[in-house]
Protein backbone atom coordinates (compact mmCIF):
# COMPACT_ATOMS: atom_id res chain seq x y z
CA UNK A 1 0.00 0.00 0.00
CA UNK A 2 1.06 3.60 -0.83
CA UNK A 3 0.93 6.49 1.76
CA UNK A 4 -2.94 8.03 1.38
CA UNK A 5 -4.08 11.43 1.88
CA UNK A 6 -7.18 11.72 3.59
CA UNK A 7 -9.61 14.48 4.68
CA UNK A 8 -10.78 14.69 8.65
CA UNK A 9 -14.42 13.69 8.77
CA UNK A 10 -14.63 15.61 11.48
CA UNK A 11 -12.10 18.24 11.37
CA UNK A 12 -12.15 18.80 7.38
CA UNK A 13 -8.05 18.87 7.87
CA UNK A 14 -6.37 16.51 5.96
CA UNK A 15 -4.01 13.34 7.56
CA UNK A 16 -1.91 10.68 6.35
CA UNK A 17 -2.07 7.49 6.25
CA UNK A 18 1.47 5.69 5.92
CA UNK A 19 1.95 1.95 4.46
CA UNK A 20 2.66 0.53 7.86
CA UNK A 21 -0.27 1.63 9.27
CA UNK A 22 -2.22 -0.12 6.62
CA UNK A 23 -0.27 -2.89 7.58
CA UNK A 24 -1.41 -2.70 10.99
CA UNK A 25 -5.21 -2.12 10.29
CA UNK A 26 -5.30 -4.95 8.25
CA UNK A 27 -3.62 -7.37 10.77
CA UNK A 28 -6.50 -6.16 13.27
CA UNK A 29 -9.43 -6.23 10.79
CA UNK A 30 -10.50 -2.83 11.25
CA UNK A 31 -11.04 -0.32 8.14
CA UNK A 32 -8.11 2.34 7.88
CA UNK A 33 -9.96 5.55 10.35
CA UNK A 34 -11.69 8.48 8.58
CA UNK A 35 -11.23 10.99 11.39
CA UNK A 36 -7.49 12.43 12.06
CA UNK A 37 -5.00 11.37 14.77
CA UNK A 38 -5.65 14.69 16.79
CA UNK A 39 -9.81 14.42 16.45
CA UNK A 40 -9.35 10.84 17.36
CA UNK A 41 -7.14 11.53 20.63
CA UNK A 42 -9.56 14.35 21.72
CA UNK A 43 -12.61 11.75 21.58
CA UNK A 44 -10.69 9.00 23.24
CA UNK A 45 -9.31 11.45 25.81
CA UNK A 46 -13.40 11.96 27.68
CA UNK A 47 -12.42 8.47 28.62
CA UNK A 48 -9.92 9.17 31.20
CA UNK A 49 -10.39 11.21 33.87
CA UNK A 50 -7.20 11.16 36.25
CA UNK A 51 -7.22 14.01 38.26
CA UNK A 52 -10.62 15.88 38.86
CA UNK A 53 -12.36 14.25 41.86
CA UNK A 54 -15.44 14.85 43.74
CA UNK A 55 -16.69 13.81 46.96
CA UNK A 56 -20.03 12.07 46.93
CA UNK A 57 -21.83 8.95 47.74
CA UNK A 58 -21.47 5.18 47.18
CA UNK A 59 -24.65 3.87 45.74
CA UNK A 60 -24.52 0.58 47.12
CA UNK A 61 -23.05 1.08 50.81
CA UNK A 62 -23.73 4.55 51.26
CA UNK A 63 -20.52 5.59 52.47
CA UNK A 64 -19.51 8.71 51.83
CA UNK A 65 -16.42 8.49 49.29
CA UNK A 66 -14.01 9.96 46.82
CA UNK A 67 -15.10 9.78 42.58
CA UNK A 68 -14.04 10.63 39.41
CA UNK A 69 -17.98 10.79 38.64
CA UNK A 70 -19.62 14.16 39.41
CA UNK A 71 -22.36 13.40 42.12
CA UNK A 72 -24.27 15.33 39.58
CA UNK A 73 -23.60 12.67 36.64
CA UNK A 74 -26.26 10.12 35.93
CA UNK A 75 -24.23 7.45 36.98
CA UNK A 76 -24.22 5.06 39.63
CA UNK A 77 -21.31 4.89 41.35
CA UNK A 78 -19.98 1.94 43.29
CA UNK A 79 -16.85 2.29 46.04
CA UNK A 80 -14.22 0.48 44.72
CA UNK A 81 -14.70 -2.54 47.60
CA UNK A 82 -18.32 -2.25 46.82
CA UNK A 83 -18.14 -2.26 42.83
CA UNK A 84 -14.89 -5.35 43.20
CA UNK A 85 -17.38 -7.73 45.47
CA UNK A 86 -20.13 -10.40 44.60
CA UNK A 87 -22.67 -8.28 45.99
CA UNK A 88 -23.98 -7.13 42.72
CA UNK A 89 -24.76 -8.94 39.15
CA UNK A 90 -23.35 -6.99 36.27
CA UNK A 91 -25.40 -9.31 33.81
CA UNK A 92 -28.59 -8.72 35.77
CA UNK A 93 -28.28 -5.22 33.34
CA UNK A 94 -28.57 -7.19 30.12
CA UNK A 95 -30.69 -6.04 27.42
CA UNK A 96 -31.66 -7.41 24.40
CA UNK A 97 -29.99 -6.10 21.31
CA UNK A 98 -32.52 -4.80 18.53
CA UNK A 99 -30.99 -4.82 15.05
CA UNK A 100 -33.64 -2.18 13.88
CA UNK A 101 -31.89 0.55 16.28
CA UNK A 102 -28.51 2.14 16.51
CA UNK A 103 -25.95 0.01 18.37
CA UNK A 104 -24.24 2.61 20.45
CA UNK A 105 -27.95 4.27 21.32
CA UNK A 106 -28.14 0.67 22.83
CA UNK A 107 -25.03 0.97 24.67
CA UNK A 108 -25.51 4.37 25.89
CA UNK A 109 -28.68 3.60 27.87
CA UNK A 110 -26.20 0.27 29.19
CA UNK A 111 -23.72 2.42 30.76
CA UNK A 112 -26.16 4.95 32.39
CA UNK A 113 -27.93 2.16 34.20
CA UNK A 114 -25.06 -0.40 35.39
CA UNK A 115 -22.43 0.82 38.33
CA UNK A 116 -18.89 2.33 37.88
CA UNK A 117 -16.27 2.39 40.17
CA UNK A 118 -15.79 5.34 42.03
CA UNK A 119 -11.96 5.68 41.15
CA UNK A 120 -10.03 3.55 39.14
CA UNK A 121 -7.98 0.86 40.65
CA UNK A 122 -7.01 -3.10 38.65
CA UNK A 123 -8.33 -6.49 39.93
CA UNK A 124 -5.04 -6.18 42.32
CA UNK A 125 -4.51 -3.10 43.72
CA UNK A 126 -3.54 -2.93 47.17
CA UNK A 127 -3.54 0.61 48.51
CA UNK A 128 -2.98 1.82 52.26
CA UNK A 129 -4.02 5.04 53.85
CA UNK A 130 -4.61 6.91 50.17
CA UNK A 131 -7.75 7.52 49.34
CA UNK A 132 -7.23 10.48 47.48
CA UNK A 133 -5.52 8.66 44.44
CA UNK A 134 -6.91 7.44 40.70
CA UNK A 135 -5.20 5.30 38.35
CA UNK A 136 -2.56 4.23 40.91
CA UNK A 137 -1.37 1.41 42.63
CA UNK A 138 -1.56 -1.64 40.32
CA UNK A 139 0.19 -4.78 41.61
CA UNK A 140 3.11 -2.42 43.57
CA UNK A 141 0.58 -0.72 46.05
CA UNK A 142 0.32 3.11 47.31
CA UNK A 143 0.87 4.03 51.04
CA UNK A 144 0.50 6.97 52.66
CA UNK A 145 -0.05 9.10 49.65
CA UNK A 146 -2.76 11.91 48.93
CA UNK A 147 -3.61 13.41 45.16
CA UNK A 148 -1.92 10.79 43.65
CA UNK A 149 -2.54 10.33 40.02
CA UNK A 150 -1.71 7.78 37.36
CA UNK A 151 1.39 5.83 39.85
CA UNK A 152 2.35 3.00 41.07
CA UNK A 153 4.51 1.40 44.08
CA UNK A 154 4.53 4.83 46.00
CA UNK A 155 5.06 6.32 49.72
CA UNK A 156 4.44 9.00 51.44
CA UNK A 157 3.98 10.86 48.00
CA UNK A 158 1.40 13.54 47.60
CA UNK A 159 0.13 15.89 44.82
CA UNK A 160 2.07 13.92 41.83
CA UNK A 161 1.29 12.25 38.44
CA UNK A 162 3.13 9.79 36.21
CA UNK A 163 5.44 8.45 39.03
CA UNK A 164 6.76 5.32 40.12
CA UNK A 165 8.62 3.83 42.80
CA UNK A 166 8.91 7.33 44.74
CA UNK A 167 9.25 7.69 48.63
CA UNK A 168 9.00 11.01 50.42
CA UNK A 169 8.25 13.24 46.88
CA UNK A 170 5.58 16.01 46.56
CA UNK A 171 4.79 17.96 43.22
CA UNK A 172 5.86 15.64 40.47
CA UNK A 173 5.16 14.95 36.90
CA UNK A 174 6.63 12.19 35.69
CA UNK A 175 9.34 10.11 37.16
CA UNK A 176 10.70 7.06 38.60
CA UNK A 177 12.74 5.66 41.57
CA UNK A 178 13.12 9.25 43.39
CA UNK A 179 13.26 10.33 47.18
CA UNK A 180 12.94 13.21 48.56
CA UNK A 181 12.17 15.16 45.04
CA UNK A 182 10.09 18.38 44.74
CA UNK A 183 8.48 20.27 41.77
CA UNK A 184 10.29 17.70 39.05
CA UNK A 185 9.28 17.23 35.65
CA UNK A 186 10.67 13.83 33.90
CA UNK A 187 13.24 12.69 36.41
CA UNK A 188 14.84 9.44 37.60
CA UNK A 189 17.00 7.55 39.88
CA UNK A 190 17.54 10.91 42.10
CA UNK A 191 16.93 12.18 45.59
CA UNK A 192 17.20 15.74 46.73
CA UNK A 193 16.05 17.27 43.41
CA UNK A 194 14.27 20.45 43.83
CA UNK A 195 12.79 22.24 40.40
CA UNK A 196 14.67 19.83 37.98
CA UNK A 197 13.81 19.24 34.59
CA UNK A 198 14.96 15.98 32.72
CA UNK A 199 17.69 14.91 35.20
CA UNK A 200 19.20 11.21 36.24
CA UNK A 201 21.15 10.14 38.30
CA UNK A 202 21.53 13.04 40.73
CA UNK A 203 21.54 14.15 44.03
CA UNK A 204 20.26 17.46 45.93
CA UNK A 205 20.50 20.16 43.46
CA UNK A 206 17.89 22.98 42.79
CA UNK A 207 16.74 24.41 39.60
CA UNK A 208 18.55 21.82 37.40
CA UNK A 209 17.49 21.39 33.62
CA UNK A 210 19.62 18.12 31.50
CA UNK A 211 21.38 17.33 34.39
CA UNK A 212 23.20 13.70 34.77
CA UNK A 213 25.09 12.16 37.93
CA UNK A 214 25.24 15.83 39.77
CA UNK A 215 24.94 17.15 43.23
CA UNK A 216 25.18 20.19 44.60
CA UNK A 217 24.21 21.87 41.68
CA UNK A 218 22.32 25.27 41.80
CA UNK A 219 20.46 26.98 38.73
CA UNK A 220 22.59 24.61 36.02
CA UNK A 221 22.27 23.40 32.60
CA UNK A 222 23.65 20.72 30.79
CA UNK A 223 26.27 19.56 33.19
CA UNK A 224 27.26 16.17 33.58
CA UNK A 225 28.86 14.32 36.88
CA UNK A 226 29.60 18.03 38.26
CA UNK A 227 29.83 18.74 42.06
CA UNK A 228 29.16 22.02 43.66
CA UNK A 229 28.20 24.66 40.54
CA UNK A 230 26.11 27.24 40.75
CA UNK A 231 24.84 28.47 37.65
CA UNK A 232 27.45 26.97 36.01
CA UNK A 233 30.08 27.86 37.56
CA UNK A 234 32.28 26.01 40.03
CA UNK A 235 32.41 27.11 43.74
CA UNK A 236 34.15 26.05 46.82
CA UNK A 237 32.02 24.22 49.18
CA UNK A 238 31.64 26.86 51.35
CA UNK A 239 31.06 29.57 48.72
CA UNK A 240 28.29 27.16 47.52
CA UNK A 241 26.71 26.08 50.60
CA UNK A 242 26.93 30.35 51.80
CA UNK A 243 25.01 31.03 48.48
CA UNK A 244 21.92 28.38 48.59
CA UNK A 245 21.64 28.78 52.14
CA UNK A 246 21.05 32.83 51.57
CA UNK A 247 17.68 32.06 48.94
CA UNK A 248 16.26 28.60 50.19
CA UNK A 249 13.34 28.63 52.42
CA UNK A 250 12.26 32.00 51.50
CA UNK A 251 9.20 32.50 48.62
CA UNK A 252 10.85 35.68 47.37
CA UNK A 253 14.22 34.78 47.20
CA UNK A 254 13.10 31.18 45.22
CA UNK A 255 10.96 33.24 42.92
CA UNK A 256 13.82 35.45 42.20
CA UNK A 257 16.34 32.42 41.58
CA UNK A 258 13.57 30.63 39.53
CA UNK A 259 13.29 33.68 36.97
CA UNK A 260 17.00 34.37 36.86
CA UNK A 261 17.13 30.15 36.05
CA UNK A 262 14.44 30.41 33.44
CA UNK A 263 16.49 33.16 31.35
CA UNK A 264 19.97 31.38 31.61
CA UNK A 265 18.53 27.99 30.81
CA UNK A 266 17.52 29.93 27.47
CA UNK A 267 20.94 30.30 26.04
CA UNK A 268 21.96 26.94 26.09
CA UNK A 269 20.99 24.04 23.72
CA UNK A 270 17.97 22.04 24.35
CA UNK A 271 18.11 18.17 22.50
CA UNK A 272 15.21 17.69 20.11
CA UNK A 273 13.75 15.26 22.68
CA UNK A 274 14.21 13.23 25.86
CA UNK A 275 13.91 9.42 24.28
CA UNK A 276 16.35 6.69 25.63
CA UNK A 277 17.29 3.67 23.30
CA UNK A 278 14.71 3.85 20.95
CA UNK A 279 15.22 2.69 17.52
CA UNK A 280 12.94 4.30 14.60
CA UNK A 281 10.72 6.14 16.95
CA UNK A 282 9.35 9.54 17.45
CA UNK A 283 7.99 11.67 20.30
CA UNK A 284 8.90 12.76 23.68
CA UNK A 285 10.00 11.19 27.25
CA UNK A 286 10.22 7.63 25.07
CA UNK A 287 12.62 4.94 26.80
CA UNK A 288 13.91 1.34 24.78
CA UNK A 289 11.03 1.58 22.30
CA UNK A 290 11.09 0.56 18.47
CA UNK A 291 8.96 1.78 15.68
CA UNK A 292 6.76 3.60 18.34
CA UNK A 293 5.64 7.12 16.71
CA UNK A 294 3.76 10.02 17.46
CA UNK A 295 3.64 8.87 21.30
CA UNK A 296 4.16 10.12 24.39
CA UNK A 297 5.56 8.67 28.02
CA UNK A 298 6.03 5.45 26.62
CA UNK A 299 8.40 2.75 28.00
CA UNK A 300 8.99 -0.91 26.33
CA UNK A 301 6.98 -0.91 23.30
CA UNK A 302 7.00 -2.11 19.82
CA UNK A 303 5.01 -1.13 16.64
CA UNK A 304 3.04 1.36 18.10
CA UNK A 305 1.42 4.49 16.91
CA UNK A 306 -0.31 7.56 18.73
CA UNK A 307 0.10 6.22 22.43
CA UNK A 308 0.07 8.02 25.69
CA UNK A 309 1.49 7.48 28.79
CA UNK A 310 1.42 3.55 28.06
CA UNK A 311 4.13 0.46 28.81
CA UNK A 312 4.86 -2.31 27.21
CA UNK A 313 2.67 -2.24 24.38
CA UNK A 314 3.19 -4.04 21.28
CA UNK A 315 0.97 -3.70 18.09
CA UNK A 316 -1.25 -0.66 19.44
CA UNK A 317 -2.70 2.51 17.79
CA UNK A 318 -4.53 5.08 19.57
CA UNK A 319 -3.87 4.02 23.34
CA UNK A 320 -4.02 6.24 26.53
CA UNK A 321 -3.14 5.22 29.68
CA UNK A 322 -2.17 1.42 30.77
CA UNK A 323 -0.99 -0.47 27.60
CA UNK A 324 1.12 -3.81 30.01
CA UNK A 325 2.07 -6.32 27.97
CA UNK A 326 -0.86 -5.43 25.79
CA UNK A 327 -0.88 -6.36 21.48
CA UNK A 328 -3.61 -5.52 19.03
CA UNK A 329 -4.84 -2.62 21.17
CA UNK A 330 -7.09 0.14 19.02
CA UNK A 331 -8.89 3.05 20.14
CA UNK A 332 -8.46 1.99 23.96
CA UNK A 333 -8.14 4.13 26.88
CA UNK A 334 -6.53 2.45 30.26
CA UNK A 335 -6.80 -1.07 28.81
CA UNK A 336 -3.82 -3.52 29.76
CA UNK A 337 -3.00 -6.92 30.23
CA UNK A 338 -5.19 -7.75 26.92
CA UNK A 339 -4.90 -8.31 23.63
CA UNK A 340 -7.30 -7.47 20.58
CA UNK A 341 -9.20 -4.90 21.87
CA UNK A 342 -10.96 -2.21 20.06
CA UNK A 343 -12.85 1.18 21.62
CA UNK A 344 -13.04 -0.06 24.84
CA UNK A 345 -11.83 1.80 28.38
CA UNK A 346 -11.11 0.56 31.80
CA UNK A 347 -10.49 -2.84 31.34
CA UNK A 348 -7.75 -6.00 32.22
CA UNK A 349 -6.67 -9.46 31.63
CA UNK A 350 -9.36 -9.92 28.54
CA UNK A 351 -9.25 -10.76 24.93
CA UNK A 352 -11.31 -9.83 22.12
CA UNK A 353 -13.02 -7.07 23.56
CA UNK A 354 -14.93 -4.46 21.14
CA UNK A 355 -16.67 -1.46 22.89
CA UNK A 356 -17.40 -2.44 26.77
CA UNK A 357 -16.58 -0.41 30.08
CA UNK A 358 -14.91 -1.95 33.20
CA UNK A 359 -14.39 -5.36 31.86
CA UNK A 360 -11.98 -8.02 33.78
CA UNK A 361 -10.91 -11.22 32.92
CA UNK A 362 -13.54 -12.28 29.70
CA UNK A 363 -13.01 -12.82 26.08
CA UNK A 364 -15.17 -12.22 22.97
CA UNK A 365 -17.59 -9.22 24.43
CA UNK A 366 -19.22 -6.53 22.60
CA UNK A 367 -20.60 -3.48 24.01
CA UNK A 368 -20.79 -4.80 28.27
CA UNK A 369 -20.31 -2.97 31.05
CA UNK A 370 -18.54 -4.18 34.25
CA UNK A 371 -18.40 -8.05 33.40
CA UNK A 372 -16.03 -10.54 35.08
CA UNK A 373 -14.73 -13.70 33.74
CA UNK A 374 -17.57 -13.40 31.29
CA UNK A 375 -17.42 -15.07 27.75
CA UNK A 376 -19.56 -14.26 24.47
CA UNK A 377 -21.72 -11.47 25.75
CA UNK A 378 -23.03 -8.81 24.07
CA UNK A 379 -25.16 -5.24 25.90
CA UNK A 380 -24.31 -7.68 29.15
CA UNK A 381 -26.07 -10.57 28.02
CA UNK A 382 -24.80 -14.24 27.68
CA UNK A 383 -25.34 -15.74 24.63
CA UNK A 384 -24.23 -19.31 22.94
CA UNK A 385 -20.38 -19.12 20.67
CA UNK A 386 -22.54 -18.72 16.84
CA UNK A 387 -25.42 -16.44 17.69
CA UNK A 388 -22.37 -14.37 19.85
CA UNK A 389 -20.89 -14.48 16.32
CA UNK A 390 -24.00 -13.84 14.15
CA UNK A 391 -25.84 -10.51 16.08
CA UNK A 392 -21.65 -9.33 16.57
CA UNK A 393 -21.35 -9.82 12.86
CA UNK A 394 -24.55 -7.34 12.51
CA UNK A 395 -23.12 -5.33 14.52
CA UNK A 396 -19.73 -4.57 13.33
CA UNK A 397 -21.47 -4.26 9.88
CA UNK A 398 -23.24 -1.58 10.83
CA UNK A 399 -20.25 0.18 12.55
CA UNK A 400 -18.33 -0.15 9.72
CA UNK A 401 -21.15 1.11 7.35
CA UNK A 402 -21.30 4.44 9.84
CA UNK A 403 -17.40 4.73 9.79
CA UNK A 404 -17.39 4.51 13.24
CA UNK A 405 -15.63 0.79 13.82
CA UNK A 406 -12.39 1.50 15.31
CA UNK A 407 -13.13 4.57 16.37
CA UNK A 408 -13.32 4.73 20.72
CA UNK A 409 -17.00 5.57 21.66
CA UNK A 410 -18.58 8.43 20.29
CA UNK A 411 -18.79 11.61 22.84
CA UNK A 412 -22.16 11.43 23.90
CA UNK A 413 -21.32 7.82 25.69
CA UNK A 414 -18.36 9.39 27.33
CA UNK A 415 -18.45 9.66 31.43
CA UNK A 416 -16.54 13.02 31.70
CA UNK A 417 -16.69 16.22 29.84
CA UNK A 418 -13.65 17.61 27.92
CA UNK A 419 -12.63 19.92 31.13
CA UNK A 420 -12.77 16.65 33.29
CA UNK A 421 -10.60 14.58 31.66
CA UNK A 422 -6.95 14.25 30.38
CA UNK A 423 -7.50 15.67 26.84
CA UNK A 424 -7.30 19.42 29.12
CA UNK A 425 -3.97 18.57 30.49
CA UNK A 426 -2.48 17.84 26.49
CA UNK A 427 -4.71 20.01 24.10
CA UNK A 428 -7.06 22.65 26.10
CA UNK A 429 -9.57 24.03 25.00
CA UNK A 430 -11.49 26.67 25.62
CA UNK A 431 -15.14 26.06 27.13
CA UNK A 432 -16.75 27.36 23.51
CA UNK A 433 -14.44 25.52 21.56
CA UNK A 434 -15.19 22.31 23.30
CA UNK A 435 -18.69 22.77 23.07
CA UNK A 436 -18.19 23.70 19.13
CA UNK A 437 -16.71 20.20 19.11
CA UNK A 438 -18.96 18.48 20.73
CA UNK A 439 -17.89 17.79 23.73
CA UNK A 440 -19.33 18.19 27.36
CA UNK A 441 -18.06 21.39 29.66
CA UNK A 442 -18.26 20.80 33.33
CA UNK A 443 -19.24 24.12 35.20
CA UNK A 444 -19.34 22.25 38.43
CA UNK A 445 -16.27 21.13 39.40
CA UNK A 446 -16.12 20.92 43.17
CA UNK A 447 -13.77 23.84 44.60
CA UNK A 448 -14.37 25.90 47.43
CA UNK A 449 -13.82 29.97 46.60
CA UNK A 450 -13.96 32.77 49.10
CA UNK A 451 -13.62 30.61 51.76
CA UNK A 452 -9.95 31.94 53.04
CA UNK A 453 -8.68 32.82 56.59
CA UNK A 454 -5.32 33.97 55.51
CA UNK A 455 -4.33 36.24 52.52
CA UNK A 456 -1.52 35.44 50.50
CA UNK A 457 0.36 38.15 52.14
CA UNK A 458 -0.23 37.16 55.84
CA UNK A 459 1.81 34.03 54.97
CA UNK A 460 5.62 34.18 56.12
CA UNK A 461 7.90 34.71 53.66
CA UNK A 462 10.33 32.39 55.17
CA UNK A 463 9.27 28.52 56.60
CA UNK A 464 11.18 28.79 59.54
CA UNK A 465 8.80 31.71 60.52
CA UNK A 466 5.78 29.44 59.62
CA UNK A 467 4.10 28.42 62.66
CA UNK A 468 2.60 25.31 62.93
CA UNK A 469 -1.00 26.33 63.51
CA UNK A 470 -0.95 27.16 59.22
CA UNK A 471 -2.58 23.47 59.20
CA UNK A 472 -5.51 25.00 60.63
CA UNK A 473 -5.62 27.86 57.65
CA UNK A 474 -7.40 28.14 54.80
CA UNK A 475 -5.40 29.42 51.74
CA UNK A 476 -6.48 31.37 48.17
CA UNK A 477 -4.39 30.91 45.19
CA UNK A 478 -2.67 33.51 43.98
CA UNK A 479 -3.51 32.70 40.57
CA UNK A 480 -6.86 31.05 40.10
CA UNK A 481 -8.71 31.84 43.79
CA UNK A 482 -9.06 28.71 44.62
CA UNK A 483 -8.75 27.77 48.61
CA UNK A 484 -6.43 25.12 49.41
CA UNK A 485 -4.81 24.15 52.52
CA UNK A 486 -1.70 22.90 53.84
CA UNK A 487 -1.73 19.11 55.32
CA UNK A 488 0.58 18.28 58.39
CA UNK A 489 2.83 15.72 56.51
CA UNK A 490 3.50 18.34 53.59
CA UNK A 491 4.74 21.12 56.38
CA UNK A 492 6.86 18.17 57.89
CA UNK A 493 8.21 17.90 53.96
CA UNK A 494 8.85 21.86 53.40
CA UNK A 495 10.58 22.65 56.96
CA UNK A 496 12.65 19.61 56.14
CA UNK A 497 13.38 20.61 52.38
CA UNK A 498 13.82 24.36 53.47
CA UNK A 499 10.93 25.27 50.76
CA UNK A 500 8.42 27.63 51.24
CA UNK A 501 4.75 27.38 51.23
CA UNK A 502 3.56 27.55 47.98
CA UNK A 503 0.89 30.62 47.31
CA UNK A 504 -0.82 28.46 43.99
CA UNK A 505 -3.17 25.70 44.52
CA UNK A 506 -2.51 22.08 43.28
CA UNK A 507 -4.28 22.27 40.10
CA UNK A 508 -2.45 25.68 39.27
CA UNK A 509 0.95 23.65 40.44
CA UNK A 510 -0.15 20.88 38.17
CA UNK A 511 -0.41 23.33 34.54
CA UNK A 512 2.49 25.20 35.54
CA UNK A 513 4.62 21.72 35.30
CA UNK A 514 2.57 20.52 31.80
CA UNK A 515 3.59 23.87 30.63
CA UNK A 516 7.35 23.58 31.47
CA UNK A 517 7.07 19.84 30.25
CA UNK A 518 5.69 21.55 26.56
CA UNK A 519 3.17 20.19 24.73
CA UNK A 520 2.77 16.72 23.58
CA UNK A 521 2.61 17.87 19.48
CA UNK A 522 5.53 16.83 17.44
CA UNK A 523 6.64 20.32 15.49
CA UNK A 524 9.10 19.57 12.13
CA UNK A 525 11.58 22.31 12.64
CA UNK A 526 15.48 22.44 11.82
CA UNK A 527 18.42 21.60 13.96
CA UNK A 528 19.86 24.90 14.98
CA UNK A 529 23.27 24.07 14.64
CA UNK A 530 23.39 21.82 11.35
CA UNK A 531 20.15 22.59 10.04
CA UNK A 532 19.05 18.93 9.96
CA UNK A 533 15.34 18.49 10.50
CA UNK A 534 13.82 17.31 13.21
CA UNK A 535 10.81 16.17 14.94
CA UNK A 536 9.86 17.95 18.63
CA UNK A 537 7.52 19.49 20.91
CA UNK A 538 9.14 22.74 20.95
CA UNK A 539 7.02 24.78 18.48
CA UNK A 540 9.31 26.85 15.63
CA UNK A 541 8.31 30.03 17.53
CA UNK A 542 9.55 29.35 20.87
CA UNK A 543 12.88 30.93 22.20
CA UNK A 544 14.77 27.81 23.04
CA UNK A 545 17.38 26.76 20.69
CA UNK A 546 16.84 23.45 19.68
CA UNK A 547 19.93 20.54 18.51
CA UNK A 548 19.34 17.50 16.96
CA UNK A 549 20.48 14.72 19.00
CA UNK A 550 24.16 14.42 17.77
CA UNK A 551 24.75 18.16 17.88
CA UNK A 552 23.62 17.89 21.53
CA UNK A 553 26.07 14.87 22.63
CA UNK A 554 28.69 16.90 20.58
CA UNK A 555 28.57 20.06 22.57
CA UNK A 556 27.14 18.63 25.87
CA UNK A 557 28.57 14.82 27.14
ZN1 LIG B 1 -9.74 15.91 12.55
ZN1 LIG C 1 -19.62 1.04 48.76
ZN1 LIG D 1 -4.94 27.84 41.51
ZN1 LIG E 1 22.28 19.00 14.33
Amino acid sequence: MKQELKTCQNCKKEFVIEPDDFDFYQKIKVPPPTWCPECRFKRQSLFRNEMTLYSRKCDFCKRSIISIYNPKSPYFVYCSECWHSDKWDPFSFGQDYNPRRPFFEQLKELLLRAPKEATYSSSFSKNINSEYINFAGSKEGMKNCYLVFNAGDCEDVMYSRGIRGARDTLDTYYGTKLERCYEIVNVEESTGIIFGQNVSGSLDSIFVLNARGCQNCFGCVNLRYKNYHFFNEPLSKEEYKKRVSEIMGSYQKMQKARKRFEEFALKFPRRENNNLKTVNSSGEFLFETKNVNQSFEITQAENCKYLFFAKGAKESYDVIGFGYDSEFLLGTVSVGYSSRVIGSSSCDNSQNIEYCFGMKMSEHCLGCDGLKNAKYAILNKRYEKDEYQKIRAQIVDELKEKNLYGLSMPPELAPFAYNEAIGQDNLPLAKEEALAQGFRWEEDIQKTMDKETMKPEQIPDNIKDVPDNIVDEILVCITCGRNYKIIKPELVFYRKMVLPVPRQCFNCRHIDRIRRRGPFKLYSRKCAKCGKAIQTTYAPDRPEIVYCETCYLKEVV
